[in-house]
């Protein structure tokens, strides 16, 4: 099963697949968890170059993310889910979209493009959107913003309204949650569904 949970920075992502981990590790499951930009060795000088690199275009910045997604597909989450195990990722091909495509204006259905010949076509079985007011996110943040965080509210504005659209767009991939409600109340939610999607 593989899982990706997306949205804006400070919505609560990576402590969202860390508390499913545990519940999934607590029932016996082999769980990969894992991020992008930077879940592999070379990711992490991709996650590098695209968030500190000098004079880092568009194009560019859409290119780095996808080399960073097909080395992290070939090389960790495609063997993992090969034998079994599920894996969550915080942060996969719905934010390049969102973030490359319309907040940067590359067009959406270009950069899906790019991502689905990078991955081979990996697509997610559950999309968790952690749905959060831009504002709110950055007021969140507890280190130093990249140069992406310090893009401005419009940017910010942009991409949440393009996970929103893409999620109502394929409800049976996408589950939307309010970032606002309490952690633990989101992970019994996320929960829930994942469950589901493993019984089936
Ligand atoms: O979620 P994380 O903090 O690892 O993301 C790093 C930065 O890269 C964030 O500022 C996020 O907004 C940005 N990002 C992006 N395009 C992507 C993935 C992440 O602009 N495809």
């Amino acid at each position: 099963l593989f899982v990706s949970f997306e949205g804006g920075d400070g919505a609560g992502k990576s402590t969202q697949a860390r508390l499913l981990a545990d519940r999934l590790r607590g029932a016996g499951r082999e769980v990969v968890l894992t991020r992008e930009p930077g879940g592999t060795e070379l990711g992490l000088l991709l996650r590098d170059a695209v968030l500190h690199g000098d004079h880092v275009d568009a194009r560019t910045e859409a290119l780095l993310y996808a080399t960073d997604r097909a080395h992290h597909v070939a090389s960790l989450v495609r063997p993992a889910l090969e034998r079994g195990a599920v894996v969550l990722t915080d942060r996969y091909l719905d934010s390049s979209v969102a973030y490359q495509g319309t907040g940067r204006d590359l067009g959406a259905d270009e950069v899906e493009q790019l991502s689905l010949w990078a991955t081979r076509g990996l697509l997610p079985a559950l999309t968790v959107l952690l749905d959060l007011d831009p504002d709110v996110g950055r007021a969140r943040l507890t280190s130093a913003p990249d140069r992406l965080e310090s893009e401005g509210d419009d940017f910010h504005r942009r991409t949440r309204l393009a996970f929103l659209d893409r999620a109502s767009a394929d409800p049976d991939r996408w589950l939307v949650l309010d970032a606002t409600r309490p952690a633990d109340d989101l992970a019994a939610a996320i929960g829930e569904r994942v469950d589901a999607l493993l019984a089936a």
